[in-house]
């Protein structure tokens, strides 16, 4: 028997939901509703300066003005920042996270510095042993990045594969580059988590079968599948959309105003007049 679908709408509570964000709900929860499957719901909160509750008040208001509904209980990625600690513990004592000391003014130096870094030469790396004791009893700042080199030790590989498929449920096997990916940050200081690494965790937690998000995201891709590797996490099959503009062409964005869903519920248009606008269910074969 083929495993059910599980789909899931992970916004962030940093401003109101927009055409884009329908776009995306609306993809993710009809294809649950029409094959059976689940549909789950998560509030990306990690960013605590600029998550509002009154933002995530609003998610909960659009959601239903929409007539969408989710399956089991909504995570708060606030409420699981130990959860997230654990990880980036257990990567730390595998050899798979550094310390990082540079700051941001450094790091924009060295990457538009007039010769350098080259291709293969990473933007940062770990210190040596003594120095990073040194930076740490001055009681530096430092973010944990994932070192992409020890990660491939331990893989074994340089590639990652993944499954990414179409609106048809074709689907296809992709292979990617891993030597090409930046030691992204995975943790700082004053933020328990990165995007990444708390993504892969909650779609694994929420049992998500299908991540379809925008295709502004496809880059973060290869970094999501490797995390899912060396965290022994299984990994979805992955779909991106194509990104809503505004009638500027750019994407639209949490400050355009106008196509907030709260405004044009104001303004009288329906959430079936939603969906016409968005083309909600006549999407080509592979966006
Ligand atoms: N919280 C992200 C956003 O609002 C969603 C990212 C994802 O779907 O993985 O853009």
């Amino acid at each position: 028997m083929p495993q059910e679908t599980v789909t899931r709408f992970a916004p962030s509570p940093t401003g109101y939901l927009h055409l884009g964000h329908a776009y995306s709900l609306f993809l993710n929860h009809d294809s649950a509703r029409k094959f059976g499957g689940v549909f789950r719901l998560r509030i990306e909160d990690i960013d605590q300066g600029r998550s509002r509750p009154e933002f995530e008040q609003a998610i909960f208001d659009d959601l239903k003005w929409l007539g969408v509904s989710w399956d089991g209980p909504v995570v708060r990625q606030s409420e699981r920042f130990g959860i997230y600690q654990d990880a980036v513990a257990d990567l730390a004592a595998r050899g798979l996270v550094y310390r990082c000391f540079k700051t941001r003014a450094e790091l924009s130096a060295i990457a538009s510095a007039p010769h350098g870094p080259g291709a293969k030469e990473p933007l940062t790396a770990p210190l040596p042993p003594d120095e990073e004791e040194a930076m740490l009893a001055e009681g530096k700042a430092f973010a944990w990045r994932l070192n992409i080199r020890a990660a491939m030790d331990t893989l074994g590989r340089r590639e990652i594969g993944a499954t990414l498929s179409d609106e048809t449920g074709a689907a296809e096997e992709r292979s990617f580059d891993l030597a090409a990916l930046d030691d992204a940050v995975m943790a700082r200081k004053d933020f328990p988590t990165s995007y990444h690494l708390a993504s892969v965790i909650d779609d694994a937690a929420q049992g998500v079968s299908l991540v379809w998000r925008g295709e502004d995201l496809a880059d973060a891709l290869p970094l999501h599948r490797l995390l899912q590797e060396l965290l022994g996490l299984p990994a979805p099959v992955y779909r991106h959309h194509r990104l809503i503009l505004g009638p500027d062409g750019k994407r639209l964005a949490k400050r355009d105003k106008a196509a907030t869903l709260r405004s044009l519920r104001e303004e009288g248009v329906s959430p079936d007049e939603i969906r016409r606008r968005l083309n909600v269910g006549a999407e080509p074969g592979r966006t």
